[in-house]
């Protein structure tokens, strides 16, 4: 059994990795978290992500009670509609989503940037900036040594790799491992909302998830994002008491320049998209995105022509490969930085939460003195490992991520386009399938360990 409690050295402070960091010092187990970014607003961090009951049980669990609150209250309205559209904005399908009246078992849109700096309150002790890990040693005594590119070490009882896709600790510990391309591209946009870029959207745009089914291979995802506070971080008029007192507290709001947004992202397969496009930025970005959707709505090019340039981000979606069982050690990983999926899922980041509750319990019976260390990562490890993969291969296997969908062939694609949409069309429409759609998306969305 442990002899002495555990000090955790956690290497990046993304949505996994302060997660844990927050339930392990809730705990009274000491940790500490190093991020390579300089500052708590650096990295291009805009675009939404759900967060589902799982990601928001794993909050509940590991966050301050009244941080938690500071979360509830700073995610976006929450969405009502689950929309299947057409490139020209024709309604293939709608479903109702549940009411956010719960704090866990609902769906909630989080703005990255906001959620990151919810995560960050209070922690100035834990984070330390500027600290790109390089390496690791690991020594007899028990220990391990995390090295960073400034010259600087420290030393700790367990290394938790929460550094993302490209985990540098990953690279060393398993570099066995496989994280690859999953063959589409995204472009994600955000369009600030106003009253005329609100106008180019019915209700139930405005006030949902809307998958976009376009001809030709092009895909798209569109959420309104609109928040407690106005363009200049004041609070709105209307906000409970409640959340108004919260927030008036949460020194986060000052850092994080989220505001009311449209996200619209557009994908496909890679070979739709010109050879450099991860070198493009700003207005040439946006230009390749209007260019690939000629033939989509003239309200949803109005969207794109009208965002910010300064937002608009190409990105690569990446997957990742089963790894075959290892033996565990003080080294140990969770999130992006182990299971990489696609977002097609949205489930990345819940995953990622779902890890950092679920190792922060086993390194809690650790200091406890119930299990050694190595038993708590060895039990950590045995129920991620099948639950993080099997999240990975639904990411890409059923939801027109991979670039070798049939979604994406020449003529087969037209079929598959119609199949799809003739799917959500029938669901929808057919009361006992709409019902068992909405419970399957929650219970999906919700599952436990
Ligand atoms: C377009 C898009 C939409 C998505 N939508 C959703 C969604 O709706 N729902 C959902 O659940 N998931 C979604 N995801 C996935 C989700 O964003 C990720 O799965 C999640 O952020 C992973 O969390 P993490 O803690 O593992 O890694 P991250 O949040 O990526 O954090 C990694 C941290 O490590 C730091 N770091 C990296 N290297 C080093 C180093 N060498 N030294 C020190 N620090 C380092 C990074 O700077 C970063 O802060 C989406 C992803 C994309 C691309």
């Amino acid at each position: 059994m442990s002899a002495r409690p555990p000090h955790v050295i956690v290497i990046g402070a993304g949505t996994g990795g302060m997660c844990l960091a927050h339930g392990l010092r809730r705990a009274g187990i000491s940790v500490a978290v190093y991020e390579r970014y300089d500052t708590r607003v650096d990295g291009l961090l805009g675009y939404r992500v759900g967060i589902g009951p799982t990601g928001s049980r794993a909050l509940r669990e590991c966050l301050p009670p009244e941080l938690f609150d500071v979360y509830l209250a700073t995610c976006a309205r929450s969405p009502r509609w689950f929309n299947v559209i057409t490139q020209r904005m024709r309604q293939t399908a709608s479903f109702e989503l549940r009411p956010d009246t719960h704090p866990v078992d609902t769906e909630r849109s989080v703005a990255r940037m906001t959620l990151r700096q919810v995560l960050l309150t209070g922690m100035e002790d834990v984070v330390h900036f500027g600290k790109t890990f390089t390496r690791y040693e690991q020594h007899d005594d028990g220990t391990v040594t995390a090295y960073f590119a400034d010259g600087s070490s420290t030393t700790g009882d367990l290394l938790v790799a929460a550094d993302g896709t490209h985990s540098a600790v990953r690279r060393q510990y398993l570099p066995h491992a496989v994280t690859r391309d999953a063959g589409t591209i995204n472009i994600a946009t955000r369009i600030p909302l106003t009253a005329q870029t609100r106008a180019l959207l019915p209700e139930r745009l405005q006030r949902g998830i809307s998958l976009i089914f376009g001809v030709g291979g092009m895909m798209g995802v569109l959420h309104v994002m609109e928040f407690k506070w106005d363009g200049d971080g004041r609070l709105k008029p209307g906000v409970g008491e409640a959340d108004a007192a919260l927030l008036d507290r949460w020194p986060g709001l000052a850092h994080d320049p989220t505001r009311d947004n449209i996200n619209l992202i557009i994908w496909s397969t890679a070979r739709r998209f010109p050879p450099d496009v991860m070198q493009r930025r700003g207005e040439e970005l946006v230009q390749l995105a209007l260019e690939l959707t000629t033939n989509w709505h003239p309200h949803l090019r109005e969207l794109l022509a009208r965002s910010d340039p300064a937002s608009a981000l190409p990105i690569r979606v990446s997957t990742s490969e089963p790894v075959p069982p290892w033996k565990s050690s003080t080294v140990t990983l969770l999130g992006d930085a182990i299971h990489t999926m696609t977002p097609g899922r949205g489930v990345g980041a819940n995953t990622a939460l779902r890890d950092a509750a679920l190792l922060c319990r086993q390194v809690r019976l650790a200091a406890a003195g119930d299990k050694t260390l190595l038993q708590a990562v060895a039990d950590y490890e045995a129920v991620m490992v099948p639950y993080g993969f099997a999240r990975v291969a639904d990411s890409l296997n059923r939801s027109g991520t991979n670039g070798d969908d049939r979604m994406y062939k020449p003529v087969v694609g037209r079929l598959a386009l119609l199949g799809a949409r003739g799917y959500f069309g029938v669901t929808s429409r057919v009361p006992p399938l709409r019902r068992k759609f909405v419970d399957d998306f929650y219970t999906y969305r919700g599952e436990e360990d």
